[in-house]
């Protein structure tokens, strides 16, 4: 690299010391990072990583690959309930372009630092673009329990929720692939939901004690609820007609012309809802006596959640109509765990 490797972590990597982050003791510079977490907590980790060409495209924004790189690790944090403490950045860069390493840490470090998550590590290394981040969260343990959300806690009763719209991210990638005809202002909006996605951490932390279980949509919504559903040993019956109303795009924001022009069928339309992917909502169940704990979590973390669901002792997942009858079976190819 025209870049030394040194230069290059100096420039973009290292920051000049700031007040002390919490939970950090010692950050990059050394052979390695010391977090010191709080006592009586635990520490939540998580991995994530991203391949050009299968993950983002060579030619997307680095702002926003900075920014996406982060999130998707973060959104991890979100669905334990985990408060971000740390990360550690692994890449691996074909050239030491250097608007390109600008673009990256801005998007990055602006979302680490709305979130007080900080760099404490990596490494880099040349070769084809990757990037992989592990961030590291912390959460309390009360009485010798974990308040961490997990996939496991689900029971029969409980309601399923899932946080703001979901299946935008991969019909904005359809549309830039060329297999769905968007009109433009749908898919700016669209866009940004594949782009710069907003992890849901303060939901995450708002649920602590509330939800029983909880996951982020990553691979597409019921793929995700079959997770829990496996790690719960139960079953659910999803309401179709609620879901369906989760694609933002459907519902014009100052743009009811171009929404109209958005031709989808209704198989269309609950297939990204359902099956998309790439949204990092937060899915999760809840007692149904809690309900109003739900809501005042979703109204202090400033984010929308719907109830579209509920959790079923009986294995498999079913899909429903509003007058509760069976969704034709085409659906049921996207379930691929229960
Ligand atoms: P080592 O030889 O011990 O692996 P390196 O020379 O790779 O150390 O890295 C020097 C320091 O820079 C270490 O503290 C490492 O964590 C940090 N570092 C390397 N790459 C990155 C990066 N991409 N982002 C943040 N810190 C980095
Ligand atoms: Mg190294």
């Amino acid at each position: 690299m025209a870049l030394g490797e040194f230069e290059l972590i100096e420039r973009f990597f290292k920051r000049p010391a700031r007040p002390a982050a919490s939970g950090v003791a010692l950050g990059v510079g050394d052979d390695c990072a010391l977090l010191q977490p709080a006592p009586g907590t635990q520490v939540a980790i998580s991995c994530d990583m991203l391949v050009e060409g299968r993950h983002f495209f060579p030619d997307v924004d680095p702002v926003s690959l900075g920014h996406k790189a982060l999130a998707v690790n973060l959104s991890d944090l979100a669905a334990c309930g985990t408060k971000p403490l740390a990360f550690t950045l692994a890449l691996a860069l074909p050239e030491a372009n250097e608007a390109w390493l600008d673009g990256f840490s801005r998007g990055l470090f602006a979302l680490a630092d709305a979130h007080r998550c900080e760099l404490i590590g990596g490494d880099t290394t040349q070769g084809p673009r990757n990037i992989c981040i592990t961030v590291f969260g912390e959460v309390p343990v009360l009485e010798g329990r974990s308040l961490a959300l997990l996939r496991s806690g689900a029971e029969a009763g409980d309601d399923i929720y899932v946080s703001g719209t979901v299946g935008d991210a991969r019909l904005a990638l359809d549309a830039l692939n060329g297999r769905l005809d968007v009109p433009a202002a749908v898919l700016a909006q669209a866009r940004l939901r594949l782009e710069l996605p907003a992890p849901r951490v303060a939901l995450g932390l708002a649920l602590r004690g509330v939800a029983s279980a909880a996951i982020d949509v990553s691979d597409g919504l019921l793929g995700d609820l079959g997770h829990v559903l496996k790690a719960s040993n139960c079953g659910a019956t999803i309401d179709t007609s609620i879901a369906i109303e989760l694609l933002a795009a459907c519902h014009p924001s100052g743009n009811a012309h171009a929404a109209d022009r958005l031709q989808l069928s209704h198989a269309q339309r609950l297939g990204y809802v359902l099956a998309g992917g790439d949204d990092y909502e937060l899915l999760f169940t809840a007692p149904s006596t809690l309900r109003a704990a739900v809501q005042a979590a979703a109204q202090t973390s400033g984010t929308p959640v719907t109830r579209i669901g509920r959790i079923e002792a009986e294995p498999g997942l079913r899909l429903v109509d509003a007058h509760g009858k069976p969704v034709s079976g085409r659906f049921a190819s996207f379930d691929h765990f229960a």
